[in-house]
């Protein structure tokens, strides 16, 4: 058995702004008017990775990075991986092939611009790559990504794909390797843990006792976090009673939440895994 304290595992970070949910009906000229909070909310996550000497990979929309290409700087000069979120936050799903292929290249080639390194990982908005959009990865691949990190293995509301492996592994539709987020097999049942509301939701020694399972088998937990919820005065958005369940509840305990797994565990970006 493999000592769970010594397997490194997979931070990374959807670098958006709340109001980028895909249940909030903006256009990119009403979300431009809006004030963004991702620079001071993204630093804050820096500087709590930072202080642990841990590593993470950040998963950028194209639209926050021209908007403060300086807060790509920022996560570059830390040593953290610079990856892609997509442009407009868009579901992949409700996209058609040349649309999504022309938005990805350009989000792609100015986001290496500007961080000045190669972007080889991807991850969609909403976990959108499903049974209907997997004609992305063969995309993702002939535009040089080496990795995909969209398919969570579980049902959620608007994306995911419960039969997929949620281990780290080869897909067969392209030359791409797939970084799912980790679920936890309860009672033969995928269940997330590993992000977004269910790492809001679920108790700290619940999500601690997923990895170190995971851990004890030799396996990486794959975590994801948005600097969103690191903001405790997040301002009230016009949302609806499931949208504004899913942004607020338990916002507030991440931060701990995250100081806690950066004590327990070890973790470092995809590229290092890869
Ligand atoms: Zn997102």
């Amino acid at each position: 058995m493999v000592q769970s304290n010594q397997v490194k595992n997979i931070m990374t970070v959807d670098v958006e702004e709340a109001f980028h949910r895909n249940d909030m009906v903006l256009s990119a000229k009403q979300r431009l008017r809006l004030s963004g909070r991702v620079v001071e909310q993204t630093q804050r996550l820096i500087s709590l990775l930072r202080a642990k000497q841990q590593g993470a990979t950040f998963f950028v929309l194209g639209e926050v990075a021209a908007r403060y290409p300086d807060l790509v700087h920022m996560i570059v000069k830390n040593k953290f991986e610079l990856a892609l979120h997509g442009y407009g936050h868009r579901l992949v799903y409700e996209q058609k092939e040349h649309a999504f292929r022309r938005e990805i290249s350009r989000a792609k080639t100015m986001l290496e611009k500007i961080g000045g390194m190669k972007v080889i990982g991807f991850r969609a908005p909403s976990w959108s790559i499903t049974a209907k959009s997997l004609w992305a990865l063969r995309v993702l691949a002939e535009m040089g990504f080496k990795y995909d990190s969209s398919i969570l293995p579980a049902k959620v509301n608007l994306g995911g794909m419960y039969y997929s492996n949620p281990l780290i592994h080869r897909r067969l539709e392209a030359d791409i390797i797939e970084i799912p987020p980790s679920v936890v097999n309860v009672w033969g049942i995928h269940l997330p843990f590993s992000g977004g509301l269910y790492l809001r939701m679920l108790p700290y020694a619940f999500i601690r006792s997923c990895i170190r399972k995971l851990n004890k088998k030799g396996m990486r937990a794959v975590i994801y976090l948005h600097p969103w919820e690191m903001d405790s005065d997040l301002p009230r958005l016009p949302l609806g009673i499931k949208g504004r369940f899913a942004l607020y509840h338990n916002i507030n305990t991440v931060r701990r939440k995250v100081e806690q797994l950066l004590k327990d565990f070890s973790f470092i970006s995809i590229r290092e895994v890869l």
